[in-house]
């Protein structure tokens, strides 16, 4: 049994699966920036909600949280299916060993090859977003000669979560999902496909890092009056679908349920709404992967400046924007700590706000101010750094993309490394 977690030891040093994280880098032969995972932990996540929906449902990770091949084997091992966004994702999800009946696609814009694909596949459905894209999924399954093919319909709750604008997506003007009202002519347009399609589910999603079950529980409810509609029309569904979203604690201050809690409140929301005999389905990305991802990084350098007798400390460090966009996307914090305390800390070393700054070109490429000594330490950990990280990183400023280092047992199971400066610089250059 491995100490999961990050846990700072006896010693003073950080450590991540129960190993130093600095060993962890060592043994895996990278570099910062890295990240560094502890698979151990998001299996027994994985567990918890599986276990939470027991026999009667599905938990598909949303794989755009972060599409490593380790992570997403994990999960799957599990007994997790995969909600995905993309035939790219489709086909990692695939590629790992997700079964099709276990994956879902959600998307507001699919294009017609990514449609024909998850068709061919025979995946659990296609969650449709607009009345227009069922009548283009009913003529890319005419086209592909296919009877009864699985769709969903992603309806709009109109439900505002109370989170970030840029990660609602439940309220009226968000791009996703149909209105309440067009409803029924989604339906009309899956009865005129003639048997091409076949309805199968409801879904919805309101968004990103809920704390406390309420908001989902609201939207499930609107989603249940929508369900009992739509089996009033005569259509017999599978499942209904209740989303992600589960959020998880980025503060000192901040809280969230857990995440099997999500799990029970929306069964019951449907037991008690006489839907007992609907599969639920959830869609978690963040909550299965955040915590158990860490971003390494080195200091370059401290910066203090006295601008008009206005004196400002920074700390420049080898990570940036481009690897976690996430402080510069969405104004969102990540605790940063040292990698090694010292129990006893040197002498004179005192601890001051420290302005945490990366490389790149861009002021937004800022992870705020953290607690640090002073003489500040060489290596930090960007905590929380599991979902959205390097699933979203680029190569601006021509930086690759950092090295990944996958832990279980205490020791490191495999590597992904960061694409060697030459070979990105002959990319620009051919
Ligand atoms: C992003 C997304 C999720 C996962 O959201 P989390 O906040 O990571 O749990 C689930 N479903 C859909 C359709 C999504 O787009």
């Amino acid at each position: 049994m491995s100490s999961g977690g990050l846990i700072r030891g006896d010693d003073g040093t950080l450590r991540l699966c129960g190993a130093p994280l600095e060993a962890l880098l060592q043994a895996a032969g990278v570099d910062t920036p890295a990240y560094v995972y502890d698979l151990d932990a998001i299996a027994a996540s994985a567990r918890a909600l599986v276990a939470a929906l027991g026999d009667r449902g599905v938990c598909c990770y949303a794989i755009k949280a972060n599409d490593a091949a380790p992570i997403a084997r994990v999960i799957i091992r599990e007994g997790c299916g995969i909600d995905v966004v993309s035939g790219g994702e489709l086909r990692v999800a695939l590629a790992c060993g997700a079964k099709p009946d276990q994956i879902v696609y959600s998307g507001v814009a699919k294009r017609d090859d990514e449609i024909d694909l998850a068709l061919s596949t025979g995946i659990r459905a296609i969650h449709a977003e607009s009345v227009e894209e069922v009548d283009r999924i009913a003529a890319r399954a005419r086209a592909l000669r296919l009877r009864d093919a699985s769709i969903g319909l992603r309806v709009n709750p109109s439900v505002e979560a109370d989170t970030h604008a840029h990660i609602a997506t439940g309220h009226d003007e968000a791009k996703f999902g149909i209105a309440r009202d067009d409803v029924p002519r989604a339906l009309d347009a899956i009865r005129a496909s003639s048997g091409a399609l076949r309805l199968v589910s409801m879904s919805s999603h309101v968004g990103s890092m809920l704390m406390t079950t309420d908001p989902y529980v609201e939207a499930l409810r609107v989603l249940v009056e929508v369900v009992r509609e739509v089996q009033a029309r005569g259509f017999t569904l599978r499942y209904v679908d209740a989303g992600g979203g589960f959020g998880v604690p980025y503060r000192d201050d901040q809280q969230a349920v857990p995440g099997p809690a999500f799990v029970t409140a929306a069964r019951r929301t449907l037991d008690e709404a006489g839907l007992a005999d609907l599969a639920l389905l959830i869609e978690p990305g963040r909550w299965l992967v955040a915590a158990h991802g860490v971003l390494l990084t080195r200091v370059i350098q401290p910066k203090r400046s006295n601008a008009g007798g206005v004196a400002r400390r920074w700390l420049l460090v080898d990570a940036g924007m481009n690897d976690l966009i996430r402080p510069a996307l969405y104004q969102a914090h990540h605790r940063i700590v040292p990698v090694d305390a010292p129990a006893s800390a040197p002498a004179g070393s005192v601890v001051v706000p420290w302005r945490v700054a990366g490389p790149v070109c861009e002021s937004s490429d800022d992870f705020g101010e953290h607690p640090l000594p002073d003489p500040p330490p060489s290596l930090l950990a960007i905590r929380e750094a599991g979902a959205y990280g390097r699933s979203m990183a680029s190569t601006y400023n021509t930086r690759p993309i950092a090295a990944e280092v996958f832990v279980s047992g205490g020791a490191v199971v495999s590597v992904r490394r960061a694409r060697a400066i030459d070979a990105l610089v002959a990319d620009e250059t051919t």
